[in-house]
């Protein structure tokens, strides 16, 4: 069945500022049929690059990421905010619009020469996939692809990782 997954997306204007449209996907995680299609859409793309483990960041990229390893057979490792992780990181900060955030993973949770597929629900700006991609290259992986249920392409976050593929289910 080919589902329009376009219709699992809720747009709610102003939110969480004026003038932002923000896309939600939780009706497309609540409807399994929706849910799943996403899912195998990606885990096609990442058979076609022989990925090896997954990362996604905190937190929705682990929505996108986890049942992708799962049905791949690969490890998923996360990407997480200060303080959350109990062993030794790597670090990669990355600019907001309002000063700058970062993010940490565990620096065994790649092994040197892994092929990576990097996850997360939507691509705006780019910086927080970027930092993702620091993070892995960090730890000495190949990031073979990236992949988003969304992509904003006004907010051109593409030309912030244009040297890395770039899977998006939809764009806006
Ligand atoms: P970027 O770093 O500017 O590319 O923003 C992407 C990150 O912000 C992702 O982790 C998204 O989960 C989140 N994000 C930004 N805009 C939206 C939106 O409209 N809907 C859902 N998440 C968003």
């Amino acid at each position: 069945m080919v589902l329009d997954l376009t219709k699992y997306i809720a747009a709610i204007p102003d939110y969480p500022e004026k003038g932002v449209i923000f896309r939600d996907i939780s009706p497309l995680m609540a409807d399994g049929a929706a849910y799943r299609e996403a899912t195998n859409k990606i885990v096609e793309y990442a058979k076609s690059k022989d990925v090896e483990m997954i990362v996604g960041p905190e937190a929705r990229g682990f929505i996108v990421g986890c049942p992708v390893a799962y049905d791949l057979g690969v490890g998923f490792a996360p990407a997480r905010k200060k303080g959350k992780l109990p062993r030794e990181t790597v670090e990669a900060k990355y600019a907001l619009e309002y000063g700058e955030s970062a993010l940490y993973m565990h620096k065994d949770a790649v092994k040197p020469g892994q092929r990576v597929l990097v996850t997360d629900d939507l691509l705006a700006t780019g910086g927080t996939i970027a930092a993702t991609i620091e993070l892995v290259e960090k730890l000495g992986g190949i990031v073979v692809g990236t992949a988003f249920f969304i992509e904003l392409d006004d907010l051109k976050g593409r030309n912030k990782i244009e040297d890395y593929d770039i899977f998006s289910l939809m764009n806006y």
